[in-house]
Formats: C-alpha cells, structure tokens, sequence
C-alpha cells in the first residue's frame, strides 16, 4: 500500500469512529456550546484558584498545577479556534474567545498570526520550512541549550531565527517554497511576538534575575542586586507573575517539550502524513502530557483528520491510535532524541 492509500484509510476509519461517538452521545453536536462552556469553566476555574491562593487558602504549588492544567485546556482551545471550530458563523464571539486565551497565555504567539504559521505547519510538517514546529526547537540536537529555549519563544526564537531564515532563502532557490510565502513568514514570525509575548517573556526575565541576584547576595555575599524601583514593579506583578506566566511557563515547557518530539523533522518524505508524526505515551512523559492536555497522545491524530474537536479527538484516542498502529504510524519511538528528530537517521 502507498502511503497516500494508507492515509486515506486512516482518514475513512477515524471519522467513522467520530461519527458513530456522535451517534451515540449526541451531545457532542452542539460543538459551539461545549467550546463555550470548557472556555467559561476553565476561565472561572483559573480565577477561583487564583483568588484563593492570594487569599492564602491554598498554596503556590497547587495553584501553579491547577492553573497550568486549566491553561492547557485553553490551549487547545485556541488549536480549535485557529482551525476555525468554534463560533465561524460568529465572528464577534470567535474572536473574543481568541484574544481571552492570548490574554491567559501571554508567553504564546499572536493566535491570529499563529493561523497562518499553523496551517503551514499542516501543508509542510516536517520542512526546513515549518517554522512553527521549529520555532520550538524541533530538529535541533539535545543540548543545554535546546533545553533552556525549549519554553522560550522570544530569546530562544531569536537566536533560532537567522538559521531559519537562511534555511527557507535555501528552500526557495531549491524551488520548495514560494519567494512570497517566505517573505510574509519572515515577516509575521517577528510580528507574532509582538507586544504581548515579549513584554511577558522580559517580565519573566526580570523575575528570575532578581531571584538568582538575591540568591547569591543571600549565600555568597555578593553586592549585585536589581535597584529599588525594579524591585518595586516586580512587587506590582507578583499576582500576575504567579498565577498566570509562572503557571504558563510551566504549560509552554511541556508542550514544546512534547510537540517538538513527537513530529519529525528534516528528512520526512514530501507529503507523507505517516511520517510527519509519532504517538508518544511513554510514562514517563505523563508529568509533561498532564500540563499540555496529553498533547503526545494525540496530536498524530490530528494530522490526519484535521476538523475534530480536541475533545472529541481524546475521548476517541483509543480506537484511533489502534488505526494509526495499523497502517505504521510510530509509536513511543524514543531514538528520535538522539536523531534529532529526524524519521530516519541523525543528519
Ligand atoms: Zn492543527
Ligand atoms: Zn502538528
């Protein structure tokens, strides 16, 4: 069987399996309303766990799992905005919902930039031109450094950038991607960062500077410290610092961790959806999945069928991952760490 056959059957036998879940729970028609409700459930329940931690009730740990869970389920949310799932017919409350999981998830990239950025990432994963996934250090060998930048898309993105940018200047005198699809890539990637995802990236920076200065004044006697004033607006953001960026950083590690694994990079065969992407399961990436609503799980599955609800997509993983084993899509294959994400070999 060619690949294309073999894809084209996992595609028939998934949305099968999704059609016969909806004849049995047909509730799972109402794909707007259930959008809204997870939204206004996740948004209260990170509120209520926010407003008692300042309280006092509960302490910072459970606070940043709770709230770095809920976020998860906003980013998934955002996933099925961005393939348009939820309130097309409504533009107004569509793009509310957008801009209220941005606001919660200010580390992460401009979601309407991002559509662009992840409907390429759809036509040509696994591409020296898939800047998405390599926006989150996909393709790259393990080091100290992939795994300082693996949650940050704003240092991280920009000392990635200039190999990005020559890599698609290659592609496109190779003649595998348009002079004008580069340059409004090249364009947008530094736009999508632009203001939110960098002020919150430097906030972050800040607080982790006078953290570590602190530190060694405190057990190395040192004289380096931030300035008053510094210390002074930190004090202002602490409620924003730990109920929604530390809680945030927590989210975007694992799920970079586990998306820019889980796809391969570099040497995948031109429109082959087989090898654009592995299941990971493996226990002990559970800590990881948990924050990321186990993203490893199915995210595979979503390659091939593209227009499902992330809930949908999860309650029907079982017989879906079944069909992906069937026609040899990878599992837990875990040399991809030493390959450096390439389906093959290490390049
Ligand atoms: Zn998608
Ligand atoms: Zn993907």
């Amino acid at each position: 069987m060619t690949h294309q056959e073999r894809t084209s059957n996992i595609r028939k036998e998934i949305n099968q399996v999704y059609k016969q879940l909806k004849r049995s729970y047909p509730i799972f028609n109402y794909q707007n309303t259930l959008g809204l409700i997870i939204f206004l459930l996740s948004i209260c329940i990170i509120a209520v766990v926010s407003y008692c931690w300042y309280k006092g009730y509960i302490n910072t740990w459970l606070m940043i799992v709770v709230n770095a869970f809920f976020m998860g389920v906003l980013h998934e949310l955002e996933h099925d905005l961005i393939h348009w799932l939820y309130f097309k017919s409504n533009r107004v409350m569509h793009h509310f919902m957008l801009l209220s999981v941005w606001l919660l998830r200010p580390l992460t990239v401009n979601p309407w930039i991002r559509r662009t950025l992840h409907l390429h990432h759809h036509k040509y994963s696994g591409t020296l031109h898939d800047v998405e996934e390599r926006s989150v250090t996909n393709g790259e060998k393990w080091t100290l450094k992939r795994l300082l930048t693996t949650a940050d898309v704003v240092l991280g993105g920009l000392l990635r950038l200039g190999v990005m940018y020559k890599d698609m200047d290659k592609e496109v005198k190779a003649g595998r991607l348009k002079l004008d699809i580069s340059n409004r890539l090249k364009k947008i990637m530094f736009l999508s960062i632009v203001p939110l995802t960098i002020v919150s990236h430097i906030i972050l920076y800040l607080f982790f500077g006078n953290l570590l200065l602190d530190l060694l004044h405190k057990f190395f006697g040192t004289n380096l410290v931030f300035p008053a004033y510094l210390k002074d607006i930190l004090v202002h953001l602490n409620f924003l610092i730990y109920t929604i960026l530390l809680p945030n950083l927590v989210r975007q590690f694992s799920l970079h961790f586990i998306t820019s694994n889980m796809h391969y990079f570099g040497d995948v065969e031109d429109g082959n959806v087989i090898e654009q992407t592995q299941v990971l399961t493996s226990w002990w990436t559970f800590p990881f999945q948990f924050f990321c609503f186990f993203f490893g799980w199915t995210h595979s599955i979503h390659h091939f069928v593209v227009n499902e609800t992330f809930y949908v997509r999860h309650i029907g993983r079982k017989k879906a991952q079944n069909i992906l084993k069937k026609y040899g899509v990878r599992f837990n294959d875990l040399g991809t760490f030493k390959r450096a994400n390439r389906f093959h070999q290490t390049p």
